[in-house]
């Protein structure tokens, strides 16, 4: 296969290092994941809190997109490394990556703070989504990949 998939800082053609890795940081989500003929996945690619607990699922999907694309060029007789192909996983994966990290970045700020008001609109957001029981399948379900 013509076609490297990092796994883990991969750093060369995307400069000293892709993400922040000590950060949630949503605008590192909109960083390249491809360069021709290399891919980034999973944490290499971007970086989740562990409060979600997604990183492994993103991951997972990010195999899934790329190994689907790489098979059905392949069943073509096309270029798996072709950066117009890749550009194809990196733009469904951002589409899948991003509302989990805003989501875990408003999480993770909703709970770091101590400020009462935050606190009690908190509350009232948890005790809702339990009430809620469809809602509450509904994230489980986002959750679970
Ligand atoms: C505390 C905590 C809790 C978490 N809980 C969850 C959870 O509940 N659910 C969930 O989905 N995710 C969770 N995650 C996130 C999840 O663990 C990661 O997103 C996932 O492991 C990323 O997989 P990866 O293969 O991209 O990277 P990694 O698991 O980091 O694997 C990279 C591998 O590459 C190796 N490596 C690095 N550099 C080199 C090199 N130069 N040469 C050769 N090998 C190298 C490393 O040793 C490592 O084995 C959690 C993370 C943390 C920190």
């Amino acid at each position: 296969m013509h076609m490297c998939v990092f796994v883990h800082h991969a750093t060369l053609p995307f400069g000293h290092r892709l993400l922040d890795l000590h950060r949630n940081d949503v605008g590192a989500c909109l960083r390249r994941y491809v360069r021709p003929r290399i891919a980034l996945a999973g944490d290499a690619a971007h970086k989740v809190h562990p409060l979600a607990g997604q990183g492994l699922n993103l991951g997972i999907g990010d195999a899934r997109e790329l190994s689907a694309l790489v098979m059905r060029q392949h069943e073509l007789g096309l270029d798996v490394g072709d950066v117009h192909t890749l550009l194809e996983y990196e733009r469904a994966r951002q589409r899948a990556v991003l509302p989990v990290m805003a989501a875990t970045d408003v999480f993770k700020k909703l709970f770091s703070t101590d400020d009462a008001a935050v606190a009690a609109l908190r509350g009232i957001g948890v005790l809702g989504t339990n009430v809620l029981g469809p809602l509450k399948k509904q994230i489980i379900r986002a959750a679970m990949g």
